[in-house]
């Protein structure tokens, strides 16, 4: 029997950057499978390690094995085929129809990025390069394969991987590896035990090594006590009485369906006034029609009455002309723009206007990792560089963090304790350091299994922990 190593590339010690090396010893050589393929974000130190080298041929990888479409999870693909790989990139249907938005929406903001730069002489290179263009994309996206949940594919070489819902985001999926050697399961990220939208997480088939994210694991989400985004909501009721308006910088996948679907209870629930909304992302809209496609093939939470909205007056802003008139409405409204951490996308614009003027208000969605505009505005900045200006914050800046996609300590827990069979090895991931130190030491006490949070580069021998369950 050969060796099966596993090896974490990325989301190991940090969140971003998912990227987790499989390597099957068979009789034709070294198979070589990837899971994951995320880009790093954040502070400069991460953004760089997507401009290392590869620690492999990445023509030597056969496949890419994708949990879902976020660009900490896909952001690299283009990346990857850019230096040489050429297999298949697996994924659920879903996934692959989000990602091809998120991967063109990825290479566009990179090469304006590099055009800015050299226009305006920031970069501290002779010339800016983008990490990929969108000719990189376009040869990444012949490259996918879709897959059904709870349908093992046969990737060859006694090598089978199996989709499970994980109720994160559209499509999003855990997936278990079983090689001859022993079976990994990787997590991808967990939504909480329900969603609003989308149909809930299973619980997959246990494996001999587990690999969980971590990113709420020092965390227990607050349930609300009253109503549901009571703070959402009076921000909203706060800024309309002082003639403002409300920004909610929203990750384009998944967080604008979300946060549309609650604005459109409150008006229900007559806690706000009917107000109009604005979606000023084009990648946010053509995320939410293929949620809507996904709605009518029965795929999405019942609840979420396939995301008609029929409360709320919703304009879709699709040309920058028309994201600029937004800047004049001369009413109050709501606008809802990406990116959810304010790293790039048409909200900076927004923020520039709105943050200096203390009628206005900017709703955090979500998770805002360091090294973020996001994270300073959570952090009570008073200040924030854009464009290379500094531009005062007076806004009213509000968390919600009940849009929270991810599952907190106690969900992971609870997914984790549920697995058949248990887990022999855990290794946390996707975490910034007291999120894994606090998932590992509570799965250790909690499972009665080692447990520990993955260090970058690391290698571990599958067949070995296998072999120790006897
Ligand atoms: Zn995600």
């Amino acid at each position: 029997m050969g060796a099966t190593t596993l090896m974490f590339l990325g989301g190991a010690g940090t969140v971003t950057g998912s990227k987790y090396l499989v390597e099957v010893d068979t009789d034709a050589g070294l198979r070589r499978i990837l899971v994951d393929a995320g880009m790093f974000q954040g502070v400069k130190r991460l953004r760089l390690l997507n401009w290392s080298d590869f620690p492999v041929p990445p023509s030597s990888i056969t496949d890419v094995l994708v949990t879902h479409a976020h660009m900490d999870h896909t952001g690299y693909l283009p990346r990857l085929v850019k230096n040489g790989f050429s297999g298949s990139i697996w994924g659920t249907d879903a996934t692959l129809a989000l990602a091809e938005i998120v991967l063109r929406d990825s290479a566009f903001l990179q090469e304006r990025d590099a055009d800015f730069a050299n226009a305006h002489g920031f970069s501290r290179h002779a010339v800016a390069q983008p990490l990929y263009r969108i000719g990189d994309v376009e040869r990444t996206l012949p490259l996918m394969r879709s897959v059904e949940f709870d349908r093992p594919l046969d990737l060859g070489d006694g090598v089978e991987a199996t989709w499970t819902r994980a109720g994160h985001i559209l499509g999003s999926a855990s997936i278990r590896v079983a090689t001859p050697d022993g079976a990994i399961l990787f997590s991808g990220d967990l939504g909480r035990a329900s969603h609003p939208v989308l149909r809930p997480r299973e619980v997959p088939e246990g494996a001999d090594v587990l690999l969980i994210e971590s990113t709420y694991g020092d965390r227990e989400h607050m349930d609300p006590e009253g109503p549901a985004h009571e703070a959402f909501a009076s921000a909203i009721n706060e800024a309309v009485s002082s003639g403002g308006s409300v920004l909610v910088p929203a990750f384009a996948v998944d967080r604008t369906e979300v946060v549309l679907l609650a604005l459109d209870e409150m008006v229900a629930e007559g806690r706000i006034p009917s107000l109009p909304v604005y979606v000023d992302s084009p990648m946010a809209l053509a995320s939410l029609s293929i949620y809507r496609a996904r709605g009518q093939a029965g795929e999405l939470n019942p609840q979420a009455r396939g995301l008609t909205m029929p409360h709320l007056e919703v304009h879709e802003v699709r040309g920058v002309e028309e994201s600029k008139a937004l800047n004049s409405l001369g009413r109050s409204a709501i606008i809802i723009s990406a990116s959810g951490m304010a790293t790039g996308g048409r909200v900076l614009h927004h923020l520039e206007r709105m943050l200096p003027d203390p009628r206005h208000c900017v709703v955090l969605t979500g998770y805002q990792a360091v090294g973020t505009r996001g994270r300073a505005l959570a952090d009570g900045a008073t200040s924030l560089r854009m464009h290379g200006m500094e531009v005062a914050v007076r806004a009213r800046i509000v968390r919600d963090e009940e849009f929270s996609v991810h599952g907190d300590g106690s969900d992971l827990t609870q997914w984790a304790a549920a697995l058949e069979p248990r887990p022999s090895r855990v290794f946390c991931v996707h975490g910034e350091e007291s999120a894994l130190a606090a998932l590992a030491g509570r799965l250790s006490k909690e499972l009665g299994v080692e447990s520990v949070a993955a260090e970058p580069g690391q290698r571990v021998d599958v067949g070995a922990i296998s072999a120790s369950r006897g």
